[in-house]
């Protein structure tokens, strides 16, 4: 059942990926103006067509070094807007410097280590998640005291049949295909503070956002929750951010951000900076 599931999903994903490519396609057969195609002419939507810059995974030199790693996502998150715009607002925070990496085997290099937090922004269940080599890798990254950071689809990075200790590292993560639901309409919700009492969430109000609010997630590793929304459908309450240790590593997970009206709330922004400078092991808020 489980398996059928999946096929299904990825079923709907081709479809809804193909959909997604139409307008390029039509671009391609459409005539121009002169009776002529334009094969040239630019997707009307970002798309993976588009050249990704080269890796450049040396760290700056002063400055809380954080790592966003992104480069794919399945056709209903788009990270080319969404990364640039987190980037943005976890830069408020003038301490954290954050550089974008549009490659999610990013995680392999030896080069890792040098950065104090790495940001998981990527998540395309029709392509593997980075193997074994980044796994491993990034697990060394956090367990060493290092700081992980993931957002909303991130969640969903890697499936339990790729690298079921992912569950452990993530705390919680997407269980989309039980046959349940996955989260709630997009649409408005408040995010309330679960642990007024811990340094990520001290002295933070409740807010408004226009989110998923995910309904999905499992895990049974030890998290704190530090906020939490709830749901319109059931009236019950789904953890919207959390931490946990790993090893020695701090982790902070946001199951917020689905796309950059997310990202225009002040109060998410300021969880995700707060949480961010947490992982990285400085006081946030500073
Ligand atoms: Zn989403």
């Amino acid at each position: 059942m489980k398996a059928l599931l999946a096929v299904t999903r990825r079923r709907f994903t081709k479809v809804v990926g193909l959909l997604a490519s139409l307008p390029f396609l039509l671009a391609l057969s459409t005539p121009g103006a002169e009776g002529q195609p334009t094969p040239n002419r630019a997707p009307a939507t970002p798309s993976a067509a588009a050249p990704k810059a080269p890796l450049d995974l040396d760290p700056p030199a002063a400055g809380t070094k954080v790592l966003l790693v992104t480069g794919n996502d399945y056709p209903g998150h788009l990270w080319r807007q969404t990364a640039p715009v987190l980037k943005e607002l976890l830069e408020k925070d003038a301490r954290l410097k954050v550089r974008i990496v549009e490659d999610p085997n990013a995680l392999a290099s030896p080069k890792l280590k040098e950065w104090d937090v790495v940001i998981l922004h990527f998540m395309d269940w029709e392509v593997p998640g980075p193997g074994p080599e980044a796994r491993e890798n990034l697990k060394r990254f956090v367990e060493s005291g290092k700081g992980m950071m993931l957002t909303h689809f991130a969640c969903g990075a890697w499936d339990n049949n790729e690298w079921p200790e992912f569950k452990k590292l993530a705390g919680r993560v997407w269980f989309g295909a039980n046959g349940g639901r996955q989260h709630d309409p997009h649409g408005k919700f408040r995010v309330d503070i679960a642990d007024p009492a811990h340094p990520i969430t001290k002295g933070l109000e409740p807010f408004e956002t226009l989110d998923e609010l995910y309904t999905c997630l499992t895990g049974d590793a030890a998290i704190q929750v530090v906020a939490k929304a709830t749901s319109k459908v059931d009236q019950k309450d789904y953890p919207m951010a959390f931490v946990l240790n790993f090893g020695q590593g701090r982790v902070f997970h946001t199951v917020l951000g689905h796309d950059t009206r997310a990202y225009a709330s002040a109060g998410v922004g300021e969880l995700l900076r707060r949480g961010c400078a947490w992982a990285a092991g400085v006081e946030p808020g500073k």
